[in-house]
């Protein structure tokens, strides 16, 4: 029996209030089977503690986190607190720093969950984003500043190693899944280096893969075939911006932001993974209990899945269906009534129901 130590991140906003639920289910499922135990440690680095001390974590923060099994994060993000410091001095050192260079966002379409858009059969696909590089670097400048010629670079940075490492984790996935194409989102046309580079090292990790196939698209098209036909992808691979513009997109699909979850992953293992949902800390519904728990509860079952649960994360999953499905206990993003505790009560209820 192993006792699974999960370091809990609640965040600002409705963070805490979709964790507190997360939390709840982990627990649920922790008494009723004897060989799931956890340890769970609470760490407050969020907006206030910012305020507090003028950074997001304490400076052994990431030493403090790096033995756990996995870290279980809710959202950040403040008015009070300029936008880029919790990104840049909290979610990129961990996701960075821990080798977490695999964002998964499935975007997945529960029964019963109505999609804005007509579509033959339900949406179910995984979007493999690269988390480590790419646009979202910190190198570049601003030159002749308050001048009429003012300008600004910025770097993108793409290693061959980088896209490399997340492209066999996708076809790893494809492979084992019988998934035979590919979605290479793209945009080599225009951004001639770092996208060049990256087609081609896609390309060739393909050629590992006899079967599968790899289809360049290009980003602006690959978003209209979002809209036209979301139902007809099954593995899409996409640099750090496009991955995550195309999954803010594709939550819109299935049901919203408050049904869409995420997990950074260290496939090595050599550093503990995270999961969150792809929302924000959304302070206009801040304290109302309205937030939508389950694409935090969600990410909890993808923990569960990297954490060689599958089978706890298969009884989450059917719980958020079955909860999802008789249209009962939902929040009011989803034209339900009930509160955020009320949808976590319900899935708890629903995973007792089959242990
Ligand atoms: P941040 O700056 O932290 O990204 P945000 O204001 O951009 O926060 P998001 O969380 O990204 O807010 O979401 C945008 C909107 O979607 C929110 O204003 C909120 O109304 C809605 N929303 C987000 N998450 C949920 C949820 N879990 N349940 C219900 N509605 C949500
Ligand atoms: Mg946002």
């Amino acid at each position: 029996m192993k006792t699974y130590r999960i370091a809990i991140l609640p965040g600002d906003g409705i963070g805490p209030e979709v964790m507190t639920e997360g939390v709840k289910v982990l627990k649920a499922l922790a008494e009723a089977d004897s060989s799931f135990q956890l340890e769970t440690t609470s760490f407050e680095w969020n907006s206030d503690y910012y305020l507090k001390h003028n950074r997001m974590m304490p400076e052994d923060g990431l030493s403090r986190l790096k033995d756990f099994d996995a870290i279980y994060f809710g959202a950040i993000g403040d008015r009070r607190v300029p936008e880029h410091i919790p990104i840049w001095e909290l979610i990129m050192p961990i996701r960075k720093n821990f080798n977490q260079y695999v964002n998964l966002r499935p975007i997945k379409q529960l029964p019963g969950v109505k999609s804005p858009l007509h579509t033959k059969s339900p949406i179910d696909f995984y979007v493999f984003r690269e988390n480590a590089e790419g646009e979202y670097s910190n190198m570049g400048g601003r030159l002749y500043q308050k001048t009429p010629d003012e300008m600004a670079v910025q770097n993108t940075v793409i290693t061959k190693k980088g896209v490399q490492r997340l492209a066999r984790y996708a076809f790893d996935y494809a492979r084992k899944n019988s998934v035979t194409k590919v979605v290479n989102a793209t945009k080599s046309n225009a951004i001639i280096h770092s996208m060049g580079l990256w087609d081609e090292v896609v390309k060739t990790t393909a050629s590992e893969y006899p079967g599968i196939e790899v289809e360049d698209v290009y980003i602006d098209a690959l978003a209209a075939h979002f809209v036209q036909r979301p139902e007809s992808f099954e593995v899409v691979v996409a640099s750090n911006l496009f991955g995550d513009i195309l999954t803010d997109l594709g939550a819109a699909l299935v049901g919203g932001l408050g049904l869409s979850p995420s997990a950074n992953l260290n496939p090595e293992g050599d550093f503990p993974s995270m999961f969150e949902p792809i929302h924000g800390s959304a302070p206009d519904i801040t304290g109302k209990q309205i937030a939508n728990p389950i694409a935090q509860i969600w990410s909890a079952a993808l923990m569960l899945e990297h954490l060689g649960r599958e089978d706890l994360s298969a009884i989450v999953m059917k719980a958020i269906e079955r909860v999802v499905e008789s249209n009962t206990a939902l929040t009011p993003d989803l034209k339900g009534n009930a509160k955020t505790f009320e949808t976590g009560d319900a899935i708890v209820k629903q995973i007792y129901q089959q242990m």
